[in-house]
Formats: structure tokens, C-alpha cells, sequence
């Protein structure tokens, strides 16, 4: 458990959360603020910053519990579909440091938008970057 971290917090019953799901390895509860209506977070119960600290077992958890609460989420509330998401630093709008997976229901009809437009790149771009990621 992490100092001040308010997900292992809630992991330990220290703070309230409108919990959905919990196994021996993660959490899920709803997000107290929304982005549409049953937008839900899973955790691991083991503390780690982000995508680049987690443990692999603890993201192979995540990401079945997720899936597991998108598929309950998509029968109980009827939504149209579900977007997973994980934010890591805060130029990728990371605001909490617990790594989390946000599972968003989207209906045909709600108020999110893609909050930029895709970028058309030449080949020569593409593989200028796919060089320097291949290393
Ligand atoms: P991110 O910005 O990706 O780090 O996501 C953090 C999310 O945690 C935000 O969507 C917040 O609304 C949510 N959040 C922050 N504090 C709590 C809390 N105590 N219980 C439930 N959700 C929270
Ligand atoms: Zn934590």
C-alpha cells in the first residue's frame, strides 16, 4: 500500500467506494465522476504507479476483470458499446497514480467526443517512427 494513494485506500476499506466487482487480485467500482452513465474503474489491489510499473500478472487481472465488468455492464445497463481506457502521466491525463483501467459505456446518443482528429502521415513518416520505436 502506498502512503496517501486514495485507491489502495479504498482497497483497504479507508475510503468509501460504490464497489461493482472484487476478486482476489483487483477492485471495481464507479468513478465519482462520470464521463457517461456507469463509467466504472477496475484496480489491481497491489499499488502501482502506471502502465510502465505494473507487475504483468496484475495487468493480465486487470485486464480480465475489465472485460468481465464491460461484458455486465453491456447486459445490465443495455449500453451500445464500451470503451477501455488507462491514462498514464499526466500528458495522457493521468490524474490518480494507482495504475487503473477505466471502463466507459457509450450509448449511441451520449455527450463524448474523440477528442482529436487523426493525422494523415506519409510512409516515409511512419517509417522514420517505426524505425526509431524498432530501435
Ligand atoms: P485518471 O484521470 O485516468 O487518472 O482517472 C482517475 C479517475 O479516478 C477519474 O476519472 C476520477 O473521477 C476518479 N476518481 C478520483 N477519486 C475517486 C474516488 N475516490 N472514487 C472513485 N473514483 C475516483
Ligand atoms: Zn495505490
Amino acid at each position: 500500500m502506498a502512503e496517501d494513494c486514495i485507491f489502495c485506500k479504498i482497497v483497504a476499506g479507508e475510503l468509501p467506494a460504490e464497489k461493482l466487482d472484487e476478486d482476489e487480485h483487483t477492485v471495481s467500482f464507479m468513478d465519482l465522476n462520470p464521463w457517461t452513465r456507469g463509467h466504472a474503474l477496475v484496480i489491481p489491489r497491489n499499488h502501482s504507479t502506471n502502465l510502465y510499473e505494473i507487475d504483468d500478472d496484475d495487468l493480465r487481472h486487470s485486464a480480465v476483470a475489465a472485460r468481465r465488468l464491460a461484458k455486465r455492464i453491456k447486459d445490465r445497463l443495455g449500453c451500445d458499446g464500451i470503451n477501455l481506457l488507462n491514462a498514464a502521466e499526466p500528458a495522457a491525463w493521468q490524474t490518480v497514480f494507482h495504475f487503473h483501467l477505466h471502463v466507459i459505456p457509450r450509448y449511441e446518443d451520449d455527450s463524448l467526443e474523440v477528442p482529436t482528429r487523426p493525422q494523415e502521415a506519409s510512409a516515409e513518416d511512419l517509417a522514420g517512427v517505426a524505425e526509431e520505436i524498432r530501435g
